[in-house]
C-alpha cells in the first residue's frame, strides 16, 4: 500500500518516541521532519543522523550547544529551550505531531501544532488532562483531529469507529493492569523503593508513566484523558492483569465492543498515523491459548486511593486535574530521588487538592500558576 505521511517527533527519544522511529523505519513513506528530546544529545544525534529530520531541538540549552557541535556537519538546524520544541511542533510540511514528552511540558506545543492545523498524536496525555477544555476547543476551531496513541484510548476510538451518534454510548470502560502492586495492601507498601516500583509486569515505558501506573495515578489521569477525547464522563475503571483488552465501549443496548491486542505501543502509534487505514505489523500477534484465560477485577481504591481523588478532580473539573497532575510530577520525581515515600505520592496529591482553591475555566496561564503552586506545596512535604 502506498504511504505517504510528515510527522513531527516531540520526545523522539523516549519510549513513545523510539517505537514511533521504529514505525517510520518500517513504513519509508513515513518521513519525519523534526524531532525533539530534553537532554539526551547522543540519541538524538544517532536518530536525526538516520531520519534526516530539517530540524532538532532539545529543551536543556547545553545539551542543545553539544548536539549542535555533534551535527555540524549536516544541514540539520538544531533548536533550544521551549522556543525550539514549539518550533519542532509547528514545522511546515509535517501533517501530524506526536506528542511524546513527558508532563505539562506537552501543552503549549500541542496547542501551537494545533494552531498550525496539525493533527495531533497524542500520547502525552497531561495535555488532555491539564488544558482539555482548550486543547479540545481549538481542534474543533482549527478543524484538526487528536488521535490517541494511549493504548487504551485507542481502543476507545478503535471500538467506536461505526458509532454514528455518540449518545448511543453508555459507559467507557477502561482497563487497568494494576501494575506491580495489585493485591497489596497500603502496609506492605510503605517500605517500596523506586525499582520496587519500576518494574511493570506488561509494559516498558518512561519512568513517570511507570510509577504512575504503580499507584494507579496513570489510570486516573486516563480517566480524565478519555473524558475530554470521547466527550464522556460515565467511565468505568477495571483491573485486567493481562493487558489484553485494552479497553471497552458498552452501547446503550448493554452491546460491548472491546479491541484487544498482545501488549505492544507500536499498534496504537502506528494507528495514530495510519488513520483510517490500518498497515500490516510484523509480529507479536494475539496468542489465545497463551493466555488460556482473561481476568477482571475492581480496582481497589482503599490502597490505591489516588485513583479516587482522580475521579473527584474530573468531577470538580476546572483547576483540579492540572493540580491533581502537578502534584503527582513533582511527588514522583521527589520519589525517585528518594526524598518522598511511596505512600507520600498519593497523600501529597490529596494535600494539594486540598490546599488549592478551584478555578473554572482557567486559561493556559492560570494553568501554569496552579502548576507552580502545587508543586511547591509538594517540594515542601
Ligand atoms: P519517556 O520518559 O520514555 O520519554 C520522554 C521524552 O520526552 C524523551 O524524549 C525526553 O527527552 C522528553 N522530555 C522529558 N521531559 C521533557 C520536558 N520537560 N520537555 C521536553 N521534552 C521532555 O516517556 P514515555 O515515552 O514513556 O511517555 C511519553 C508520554 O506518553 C507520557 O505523557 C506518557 O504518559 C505517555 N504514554 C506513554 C506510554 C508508554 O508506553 N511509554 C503509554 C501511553 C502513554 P530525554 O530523553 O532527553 O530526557
Ligand atoms: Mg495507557
Amino acid at each position: 500500500m502506498d504511504f505517504e505521511h510528515k510527522i513531527s517527533v516531540l520526545g523522539s527519544t523516549g519510549s513513545i518516541g523510539t517505537q514511533t522511529l521504529e514505525i517510520a523505519r518500517e513504513y519509508n513513506g513515513i518521513k519525519i521532519e523534526a524531532m525533539t528530546a530534553y537532554s539526551n544529545a547522543k540519541l538524538l544525534e544517532k536518530q536525526a543522523r538516520e531520519f534526516l529530520p530539517k530540524v532538532v531541538s532539545l529543551t536543556d540549552e547545553s545539551a542543545a550547544k553539544d548536539l549542535k557541535v555533534r551535527l555540524a556537519d549536516t544541514n540539520i538546524k538544531v533548536l533550544s529551550g521551549k522556543e525550539g520544541l514549539i518550533e519542532a511542533a509547528v514545522i511546515d510540511d509535517a501533517k501530524t505531531v506526536v506528542t511524546a514528552v513527558v508532563g505539562i511540558s506537552g501543552l503549549e506545543p500541542t496547542i501551537a501544532a494545533i494552531k498550525a492545523k496539525k493533527n495531533i498524536a497524542l500520547a502525552n496525555k497531561e495535555t488532555l488532562v491539564t488544558g482539555g477544555h482548550i486543547v479540545t476547543a481549538l481542534a474543533d476551531e482549527y478543524g484538526v483531529n487528536i488521535l490517541p496513541v494511549d493504548s487504551e484510548h485507542s481502543a476507545i476510538f478503535q471500538s467506536l469507529q461505526g458509532c454514528k451518534d455518540t449518545n448511543e454510548i453508555k459507559r467507557i470502560i477502561l482497563t487497568a493492569s494494576g501494575g506491580p502492586f495489585f493485591g497489596k495492601t497500603r502496609k506492605e507498601l510503605k517500605n517500596v523503593t523506586p525499582s520496587d516500583a519500576l518494574k511493570h509486569p506488561n509494559w516498558n515505558m518512561g519512568a513517570k508513566v511507570t510509577i504512575d501506573s504503580s499507584t494507579l495515578v496513570n489510570k486516573g489521569l486516563e480517566v480524565m484523558e478519555a473524558k475530554w477525547l470521547f466527550g464522556c464522563d460515565n467511565i468505568k475503571v477495571l483491573v485486567h492483569r493481562q493487558s489484553v483488552v485494552h479497553s471497552m465501549v458498552e452501547f446503550v443496548d448493554n452491546g460491548v465492543i472491546a479491541q484487544l491486542g498482545a501488549p505492544d505501543m507500536r499498534l496504537p502509534i502506528q494507528y495514530a498515523l495510519t488513520y483510517p487505514n490500518r498497515l500490516p505489523m510484523k509480529n507479536n500477534e494475539l496468542d489465545f491459548i497463551k493466555y488460556g484465560s482473561l481476568t477482571f477485577d475492581e480496582p481497589d481504591t482503599d490502597t490505591f486511593y489516588a485513583l479516587s481523588l482522580a475521579f473527584d478532580a474530573m468531577k470538580c473539573g476546572g483547576i483540579k486535574p492540572t493540580v491533581f497532575n502537578s502534584a503527582d510530577e513533582a511527588a514522583v520525581e521527589m520519589f525517585l530521588k528518594g526524598k518522598l515515600s511511596y505512600l507520600g505520592i498519593s497523600e501529597a496529591i490529596e494535600k494539594a487538592l486540598d490546599k488549592i482553591e478551584n478555578i473554572e475555566n482557567p486559561t493556559v496561564e492560570q494553568i501554569f500558576e496552579a502548576d507552580g503552586a502545587s508543586r511547591e506545596i509538594v517540594y515542601g512535604m
